[in-house]
């Protein structure tokens, strides 16, 4: 099983700014900033002299390799490209021309705080930040409880509501008065994640960050870019697991034989995830093929936790010890079900 393609420069990044450190990642809530600045200093964040589509499947690619060694990391590639392709929607000069760069350059990093957004468009929850019209911006007020990917040097994306009818759409900097944000490291995985509560109590937004006042059309642009760059998460935990049971476990062992279900049937059902979601990312207009979207992020969802168990079962009593990978990947992928699109947002939407 080889999965195609590996992009070498990156399993070399991995192997000297990741590697090292996952334990680190996963046990002491260390967030790898440095893999990050790798990345973004060897050109995986740039859209400059690309087409979209050859942007897209770089970007997939990127999350896959990495989450096949750890997920947090992969998550972090998530939020920040999660932030690029938001900005990359704005025609406003200072975002476009200055902003834009700095960030595909990896020299600040972007998380963004819409699975509230997700939510409010699904017709789950309110919008819980409100934004007042004042001269040059917008006061903002509300909270969001989790923010992923942020430090001193960050933006973030956010949705905020001026009245029924209209929602404005932001980016922002950490350091602003009136922004209150709580590290939280007490997650079952994914405490590496730079993870934040940010309570906004009349925080002046001035005109120059606003990414758009045409949230709802931004919304339709942006969610299955969000949604298809979740996928890889689960094809890359699911394929390490896989690679576990083949390499330490073979399959014509008697005692092996009679669990289900079998590797072969769950390397059929990742390969055929990861082909369509590769077509999708082909596809220029996303928007049209949303639904289409959804529903392969809703399988990866379901099959992510299927394989790490199995890879539990095959690995055994020492699945059972702190450190071990295959249960850092059980961990992990319940993130999946819970990250925006959750799996009961998208069950809701298939039902
Ligand atoms: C480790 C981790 C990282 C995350 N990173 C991000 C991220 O980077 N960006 C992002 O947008 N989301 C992030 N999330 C949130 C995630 O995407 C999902 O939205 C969330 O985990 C699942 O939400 P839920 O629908 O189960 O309800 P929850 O969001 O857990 O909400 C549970 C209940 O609380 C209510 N509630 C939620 N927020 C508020 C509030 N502010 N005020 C009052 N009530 C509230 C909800 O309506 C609901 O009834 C992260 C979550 C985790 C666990």
């Amino acid at each position: 099983m080889e999965f195609v393609s590996k992009d070498n420069k990156v399993i070399q990044i991995i192997n000297e700014k990741l590697l090292p450190f996952v334990r680190k990642i996963d046990e002491e809530a260390f967030y790898p900033v440095e893999f990050m600045k790798e990345i973004g200093l060897s050109g995986y964040f740039t859209s400059v002299t690309k087409k979209e589509t050859p942007i897209r499947l770089k970007e997939i690619t990127l999350i896959e390799e990495t989450a096949e060694y750890c997920m947090t990391s992969a998550f972090l590639l998530w939020c920040h490209l999660a932030t690029l392709a938001s900005v990359r929607l704005s025609n406003n000069p200072y975002i476009k021309n200055e902003l834009l760069p700095i960030l595909e350059r990896g020299e600040a990093f972007g998380g963004t705080g819409l699975s509230n957004a997700l939510k409010y468009y699904a017709g789950l929850e309110p919008v819980r930040l409100k934004a007042e019209r004042i001269a040059g911006g917008y006061k903002i007020s509300g909270s969001l409880t989790n923010v992923s990917n942020l430090g001193n040097n960050h933006w973030i994306v956010i949705l905020a509501s001026v009245s029924h009818r209209q929602r404005v759409v932001s980016i922002i900097p950490v350091k602003l008065d009136g922004l209150v944000m709580e590290r939280k490291t007490h997650f079952v995985g994914l405490n590496g994640s730079a993870t934040y509560s940010c309570n906004f109590h009349n925080v002046f937004v001035p005109d120059k960050w606003i990414i758009t006042k045409e949230a709802d059309e931004f919304i339709k642009q942006v969610l299955p870019v969000l949604a298809l760059y979740q996928i890889p998460l689960g094809l890359g935990v699911s394929k390490a697991s896989i690679k576990t049971i083949l390499n330490f476990h073979p399959n014509d062992v008697e005692v092996y034989k009679h669990l289900e279900p079998q590797p072969d049937e769950l390397i059929k059902d990742i390969e055929s995830i990861r082909d369509t979601t590769y077509k999708h990312a082909k596809v220029s207009d996303l928007s049209i093929i949303l639904k289409d979207v959804l529903l392969t992020r809703l399988e990866i969802a379901k099959l992510t936790p299927r394989v790490v168990h199995v890879d539990m079962l095959y690995s055994g009593g020492k699945a059972y010890l702190n450190g071990n990978d295959s249960f850092r990947r059980l961990r992990k992928s319940y993130f999946l079900q819970n990250l925006s699109p959750t799996v009961k947002q998208l069950e809701l939407l298939f039902y």
